[in-house]
């Protein structure tokens, strides 16, 4: 696979695809590593995973080089991902300590629970954040005592492979955690169908998610589901409308509207419209907009040329209220756009997963939590407002995963992350994740 750099359009690596039988081989090795990782006392996976976080923050300056290279994204935001993806692997670094069962008080005898791990998990990953999305999955999934198989996106595999090689030179056993690329419908495909892979994470578009949800029952698989978003940011009259139009642009435009948990929908009360869009334009306006390794840059390219294309075609069907600016020449550039298109044309139902976003205007609270919740995703989501109970209505009424109270924030390691309706199943990140990795075992000891 020629692995391309969509700022330049240069070749900058080229990578072998495995095949079915690559996948095979890999799960073979996944499956004899298990049964010896899973003996390893957790103290002793715990001071492993803690050296790898740790390789992870000595490379993090030329893993974020990679990441920009390979995706695109700008150094801040690159080195921001490297420096998360240390803290997920320290976060969950701490757990095979703390991972432990209950005691439940039975007649006759004890009554013990045990957090078994599953075996071989497979995480698939997609390519708008490679190296982070990848450590959501592994990282909580090695802790609890699993060996993992990672297959990243076709066009971005450079960073999951780094972070294998980093994973091994911490002393992680071999096989423990491998990364296959390949293309989806062969690797990915094969991985999911293999009788040997316990659980599937896949993180990706809501279609090739149902396609695996579909496969995976067939085998009673466990699945973790992160799937596509269509969140609104809803902005009521009461809002400090400086800080909610300032913070607009990168609920939308951060990693050029790559992003699944992207405001693309901006629900604005009526009262307050015109003064909104004002500075709405204002700090559209000032998005810079350019060279990933510039300091100063606030947006990078989009990942293809296929992927420009899709986003044109979306925006050639809307006349945009207004777009900001980008580098002609080499490189998948896009501008970041406003649209104000009707609620049911397709710019404002459709996940475009590229700097778009597209307003309309609502009457009262229930106005705002019908229309927010009008679309058949759930992931994340913004509310602006200063009235504390409005704020907590809202919140609960909005049928989605992820919220934030004047903020545009929605991912932090420590706390649950996922989504309802379509947007997914099950969560990751926090405390929780462990569950997603484990099965609880009973066992009752007679005292008779
Ligand atoms: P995609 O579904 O095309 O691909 C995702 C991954 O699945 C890739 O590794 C791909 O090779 C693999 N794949 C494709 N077909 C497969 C198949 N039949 N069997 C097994 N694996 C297969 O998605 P994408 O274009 O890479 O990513 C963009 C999508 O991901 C957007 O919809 C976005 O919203 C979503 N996303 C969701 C989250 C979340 O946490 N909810 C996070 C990031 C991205």
């Amino acid at each position: 696979m020629k692995i391309v750099n969509p700022a330049t359009e240069d070749v900058v690596a080229d990578v072998e695809a495995a095949d079915a039988a690559e996948v095979d081989r890999a799960v073979e090795r996944a499956r004899k590593a298990y049964a010896a990782w899973r003996q390893v006392s957790p103290g002793d996976r715990a001071r492993l995973l803690r050296r790898f976080a740790d390789l992870v923050g000595e490379h993090g300056e030329e893993l974020a080089l990679l990441e920009l290279a390979n995706a695109g994204h700008p150094i801040g935001n690159a080195r921001w991902e490297a420096g998360s993806v240390r803290d997920v692997l320290h976060f969950y670094a701490g757990a095979p300590e703390r991972d432990h069962g209950k005691q439940i008080p039975v007649p006759g005898g004890v009554d013990v629970t045990f957090q078994e791990p599953l075996g071989v998990v497979g995480v698939i990953v997609p390519w708008n954040f490679p190296m982070l999305i990848m450590s959501w999955g592994v990282a909580p999934a090695l802790a609890a005592g699993n060996t993992v198989i990672v297959k990243p996106a076709e066009w971005t595999p450079l960073t999951a492979l780094r972070l294998a090689e980093l994973a091994l030179a911490a002393g992680l056993p071999e096989g423990v955690l491998q990364v296959l690329p390949g293309v989806g419908e062969v690797a990915g495909a094969r991985l999911v169908e293999h009788p040997d892979v316990a659980k599937i994470v896949f993180t990706g578009s809501t279609e090739v998610g149902k396609e695996i949800a579909a496969k995976a029952a067939a085998q009673v698989k466990r699945v973790t589901l992160e799937l596509g978003g269509k969140s609104a940011n809803i902005i009521f009259a009461d809002a400090d409308l400086d800080r909610a139009a300032q913070a607009a642009p990168y609920a939308v435009f951060d990693n050029a509207g790559q992003d699944c948990c992207a405001r693309s929908r901006l629900l604005v009360q009526a009262g307050v419209y015109d003064a909104f869009m004002e500075r709405l334009a204002e700090a559209v306006r000032g998005v810079v907009v350019g060279d990933p390794l510039d300091e100063s840059t606030e947006m990078g390219p989009l990942i293809s040329a296929e992927h420009l294309d899709r986003v044109r075609g979306f925006v050639q069907e809307a006349a945009p209220y207004l777009q900001g600016s980008c580098p002609g020449g080499k490189g998948y550039w896009f501008p970041p756009t406003v649209l104000t298109p009707d609620v049911t044309d397709r710019t404002f139902t459709e996940e475009i997963f590229g700097p778009v976003v597209s307003v309309t205007r609502f009457d009262d609270e229930a106005d705002a939590v019908r229309i927010a919740n009008d679309t058949p995703y759930g992931l994340s989501g913004s509310i602006w407002t200063r009235d504390v109970g409005r704020a907590l209505r809202v919140s609960r009424a909005v049928e989605a995963g992820a919220l934030s109270v004047n903020s545009n924030a929605s991912v932090r390691y420590w706390t649950p992350f996922g989504g309802f309706k379509q947007s997914g199943l099950g969560r990751e990140l926090g405390p929780d994740a462990l569950a997603a990795f484990t099965e609880t075992k009973n066992v009752f000891i007679s005292w008779e």
